[in-house]
């Protein structure tokens, strides 16, 4: 727990569920919630530093995201944010790309909304180009990528391109603490990546002691996560000599990780 007394804002993890993260951004008075799954989670840790909802903003429609909205809105009467083209009752203030979501009670935080596709059709991740935090929801995670439900792999590509695309010290603070075992797949992918070995030796540790692996930033990502690097030579030829890959095409190389992927676990 952060324990200086100034008003810089800081984002701590509010576990949920089994392996979700709900991010509370503060600035030691006032808080933002980003997909609140669920309520009492969000409410004791409010409770527990003192703290006041200001706003709630929201990635996908997904239930295990949205799910403590309404129990929230009984206890706080504030703006819910969320994706223009994914329905979700409870939002208030609807948002897409070239929006830009304003903070007043947290010094003014501005989020870009950036439009991603692929997981919903509606997904949206919020960048907070000052601070260099990205909320990418089941967008992007450590070490891999939502599953394709909504979309093609080409909008996949092109989503995880532009999260990519960020400066290479963002934080990436994604809704799941699934990186063991996306890293495990990426071993798959590039077996012999110093990188990724790397990787491996320190979030094994932070989860051995009961630490996130998130956030992680966008330049770690593009050095270890096999979904960001589906146009890489390596990776190619991999999927190649493996018999996964016909062409020399990187939405077909990332369509045939993800297909993988979805039986390996
Ligand atoms: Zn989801």
């Amino acid at each position: 727990m952060p324990s200086s007394t100034d008003q810089t804002l800081q984002v701590s993890p509010i576990p949920a569920f089994n392996d979700n993260y709900i991010w509370m951004i503060d600035n030691r008075k006032e808080a933002v919630i980003v997909d609140p799954g669920e309520a009492g989670p969000v409410l004791a840790a409010l409770q527990k530093r003192s703290l006041k909802l200001c706003a709630i903003v929201l990635t996908h429609r997904h239930e295990d995201h949205i799910g403590g909205v309404s129990r929230l809105l009984q206890e706080y009467s504030v703006p819910v944010y969320g994706p223009r083209f994914d329905p979700i009752e409870s939002v208030t203030q609807p948002v897409q790309e070239g929006d830009i979501v304003t903070i007043f009670e947290l010094d003014n935080l501005q989020l870009s909304v950036l439009d991603v596709p692929g997981h919903t059709k509606g997904h949206i991740a919020y960048y907070a180009k000052k601070e260099k935090w990205l909320f990418c929801g089941d967008m992007l995670f450590g070490a891999g990528c939502g599953r394709m439900f909504e979309g093609t792999p080409e909008q996949m590509w092109t989503s995880l391109s532009k999260l990519a695309a960020l400066p290479d010290d963002v934080e990436v603070f994604a809704g799941h603490e699934y990186t063991l075992s996306n890293l495990k797949f990426a071993r798959e992918i590039e077996p012999d990546s110093k990188a990724l070995a790397a990787r491996i030796k320190e979030d094994v540790a932070k989860r051995n002691r009961r630490q996130p692996t998130l956030p992680s930033t966008i330049g770690l990502e593009k050095a270890t996560n096999p979904f960001l690097r589906a146009d890489r030579e390596e990776v190619m030829k991999r999927l190649e000599s493996l018999g996964k890959l016909k062409d020399h095409d990187p939405v077909n190389a990332f369509a045939a990780m993800r297909e993988w992927k979805n039986k390996y676990v």
